[in-house]
Formats: C-alpha cells, sequence, structure tokens
C-alpha cells in the first residue's frame, strides 16, 4: 500500500526514533538514572535532551506520589518498561476528557501509570490492574495509598486474557471508558480484541510501543514481538470498528475509539 501521506521527515523521525532508542537504550544500560531524569521514554530521556527538559518542566503537573513512585521505579532494574511521565499525563487527561469511570490497564509494573489513571477516574472509579507478578506492584502499593486512591486500584495478578474474559462473564461488556494495552506483545491481538468488546461506545484503548524502537519498519520474521505489533497495526489500520490515531509519543502510542 502507498503511503503518500507519510512525509519524508515522517519516515526519516521513525527510523531516527529506532537509532536513538537503541543507542539511548545501550548508553543508558551503562549507567545510573539521574536524579533530574524526569522522563524514562525512549529516546526521549529528560536530561539528555534540552527540548524534552523543557517541555517537562513547562507541562509536568504530577502528583506528589506520582513523582515519589517515578523516583522509587527508577532505581529498580527493567525501569524503562516505565511509561514515561508526559505520556501517562496525556493518557490521564484523555481519561478525564471522556469522563472516564471504568478502566483497564494491561501491564502494570511498578504501577507509576495505574496510578496516574486512577487520580483521573471519577471519586467512584476504578481500575482493572492486569499483571502476573505482583513483585513490581507491590513498589508502587504504598504510593497508591499515599494518594489516597488505592481503593480506585483493582489490581488482579493472573494472566490478563483470563481477567479480561472474568470481566466479560459477569456481564460488563461495552462498560469500560478507558483502556492501556501495555504486556507481552505477542498476545497484544488478544488484548486489544477482548478490551474492544469491554469498552463502551466512544471509550478509548491506548496501546503501548506500537514502533517497538523502530523495527516495525522492517519486521524480522524471527521476532515474534515485531511481527505481532507489526500484524495489529496494520489490522487496526482496516478496523471499521474504531476511529485511529498512531502517535509518535515514546515508542508509538496508537489511540483506538470505538465507533
Ligand atoms: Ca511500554
Amino acid at each position: 500500500m502507498a503511503f503518500r501521506g507519510v512525509s519524508k521527515e515522517a519516515f526519516i523521525g521513525t527510523v531516527t526514533l529506532g537509532v536513538v532508542f537503541v543507542v539511548g537504550y545501550l548508553f543508558g544500560k551503562k549507567r545510573k538514572p539521574s536524579i533530574m531524569n524526569l522522563s524514562k521514554s525512549h529516546g526521549t530521556n529528560g536530561d539528555d535532551n534540552p527540548l524534552m527538559q523543557y517541555i517537562l518542566r513547562n507541562s509536568m503537573r504530577e502528583h506528589p506520589a506520582l513523582a515519589n513512585l517515578r523516583q522509587k521505579t527508577l532505581e529498580h532494574d527493567r525501569n524503562v518498561m516505565m511509561v514515561s511521565c508526559e505520556q501517562s499525563q496525556f493518557m490521564a487527561n484523555l481519561a478525564r476528557l471522556i469522563k472516564s469511570k471504568k478502566a483497564i490497564e494491561i501491564g502494570v509494573y511498578t504501577g507509576y501509570n495505574t496510578l496516574s489513571i486512577a487520580l483521573a477516574l471519577a471519586q467512584d472509579g476504578v481500575i482493572v490492574a492486569c499483571d502476573v507478578d505482583e513483585t513490581y506492584a507491590n513498589v508502587g502499593k504504598p504510593y497508591w495509598k499515599e494518594a489516597g486512591v488505592e481503593k480506585k486500584i483493582d489490581l488482579r495478578i493472573q494472566p490478563a486474557l483470563t481477567t479480561l474474559d472474568e470481566l466479560l462473564a459477569a456481564g460488563e461488556a461495552d462498560t469500560f471508558d478507558f483502556v492501556f494495552i501495555d504486556a507481552d506483545k505477542v498476545n497484544y491481538d488478544g488484548y486489544y480484541e477482548k478490551s474492544l468488546r469491554l469498552i463502551r461506545k466512544g471509550g478509548v484503548i491506548a496501546i503501548d510501543n506500537v514502533l517497538w524502537g523502530g523495527k516495525v519498519v522492517n519486521p524480522s520474521p524471527n521476532d515474534p514481538a515485531t511481527v505481532a505489533i507489526d500484524k495489529l497495526n496494520k489490522k487496526l489500520h482496516r478496523d471499521t470498528r474504531i476511529n485511529l490515531s498512531m502517535l509518535t509519543v515514546g515508542d508509538g502510542l496508537t489511540l483506538a475509539f470505538k465507533l
């Protein structure tokens, strides 16, 4: 398929994103994160990039508990998995915009974004937080409490597909407002299909890492994660059940709006 609407600059930007991610990841592995590090998004490491620092300093309105949890998360290994603060704030604003009461998060890690979304939900709102390992979620729990929203967070430790099936079996189809998918990439299509049944019309599914460090441009058949993401990206482009945007935020963020 020809992409006449895609500019050369956008193409170069995507490739650059991949290179920056790989270089940034390798470089990042060799040093401890600095206290000034506001963002851990791929390729936009805050303290390396003056423009990113400007954006963060002039737009972040991070709740103190979120700031504390971010700093705590930077002490842990695999902290590259944390959603960047600016992406998390954007998604929380999106959840507010559609007056979300019920949300689902697939892939919790230390629960930074879980907390960010919980703060954005209505007072009686709930976020069903899905993960297979409670070790990292336990890092976030004291900060959920510090922010006073621990009652809004329904943490379910089991395969997310099982949790989504349970929600469907409990008659909760068409009742959720916002879903964030950020777990194992080979199951992305399953997460998407079940989430689409669970959200209401006008609800939003946000899908993370849709550029996968730029690897989606030329996926290797031996790389199941890249193949799965690329396949879902192409499927969503044709999916008439949704409106669609693919954003170059972080490592690529797709927004699917249920029609
Ligand atoms: Ca991610």
